[in-house]
């Protein structure tokens, strides 16, 4: 494909979006295709000759359209709100084209400075505390990461990596691999499947902690549960708190488990995946309340702010 033909194939495609889009409402919202339905679509080999591009575009009503699932569909009320809108359609176009590898500054200085103001500017929309914002100095500061579950992972390896380092330093010939088994990570028995998985690829031992009659967890068994550990001459280093549960919405009490966490030296991470946007009105702010007793915190613009997936940002 040249450029005069991607001109021409480009603006199909821009109706074909806005085509697909205008009339969602009238497309089945869940596919009705049994598992291993494309396989007998498409050749089972690789073509040797090329197709041909109008071929190639009649196929994606043919084998691909039948088994999408239509999240953003009007009629689509399973699992949690996915967000698109068209700005951020064409932005994904323009990061097609520029092709951005942005692993350090310097591979792309744009692409770095932009991330951090904005997750400066949406960090200052969620009022989040100043030690959260990069602002000049670069202290403080936010990445975007693929998901929620990405984000989990990350805080609970780096808070892995700080009770090591803490215990090490304080004595030396003690080996990680004697360590290792002592650490104790602890979520909501109603967290994300997600932070459980976190704790299985970090090979740390994880309790689930109960949850009171609003599906809530309090500082009470949290203590509790930190106190038995620590009597059984394990070592407590991360707890996961649910802001936004995905079952029910519950929010557990960060201002008891934050003051908690701090004194036990327990990293506290915050997960607030789906509901997180909400904060950024002032009415939903309260439920935010607690955050400056936090080690980390995320959750997902392309759930509610018109961002294509995958866009989860983390503090
Ligand atoms: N945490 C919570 C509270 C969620 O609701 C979800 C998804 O709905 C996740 C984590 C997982 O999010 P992701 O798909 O971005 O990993």
């Amino acid at each position: 494909m040249d450029a005069a033909e991607f001109r021409c194939r480009g603006k199909e495609m821009v109706d074909y979006v806005a085509d697909y889009l205008e009339n969602i409402e009238q497309r089945p919202v869940s596919a009705d295709v049994e598992p291993g339905y494309l396989r007998s679509l498409i050749p089972t080999e690789a073509p040797l000759e090329p197709d041909n591009y109008d071929d190639i575009i009649k196929d994606v009503e043919r084998v691909i359209m039948p088994g999408i699932t239509h999240w953003h569909s009007p009629y689509f009320y399973a699992y949690f709100a996915a967000a698109n809108s068209y700005p951020a359609i064409l932005a994904d176009m323009l990061c097609g084209a520029i092709g951005c590898i942005g692993f350090s500054w310097a591979s792309s200085p744009a692409c770095t400075e932009l991330e951090t103001v904005m997750l400066d500017w949406l960090g200052k929309m969620l009022k989040l505390p100043d030690d959260f914002i990069a602002g000049t100095l670069g202290h403080g500061g936010g990445v975007i990461q693929g998901t929620a579950s990405e984000a989990t992972l990350m805080s609970l390896l780096a808070a892995r990596c700080k009770a090591l380092r803490k215990i090490q330093a304080a004595n030396p010939e003690i080996l990680e691999s004697e360590i290792r088994p002592k650490l104790v990570a602890y979520t909501s028995e109603q967290a994300h499947s997600s932070v459980e998985r976190a704790s299985l690829i970090g090979e740390v031992t994880m309790r689930m902690v109960p949850t009171d009659s609003t599906y809530a967890v309090r500082g009470s068994t949290l203590k509790k549960m930190l106190e038995e550990d620590k009597a059984a001459g394990l070592i407590p280093f991360f707890f996961c708190a649910t802001l936004g549960t995905t079952g029910s919405c519950a929010f557990d009490h960060i201002t008891e488990l934050g003051p908690l966490c701090n004194k036990e030296n327990v990293w506290m991470h915050i997960d607030a995946a789906y509901a997180g946007s909400a904060f950024i009105c002032p009415e939903f702010r309260p439920l935010l309340n607690g955050i400056e007793f936090a080690d980390s915190f995320n959750f997902n613009p392309h759930k509610w702010l018109l961002v294509n997936f995958d866009c989860s940002t983390m503090w």
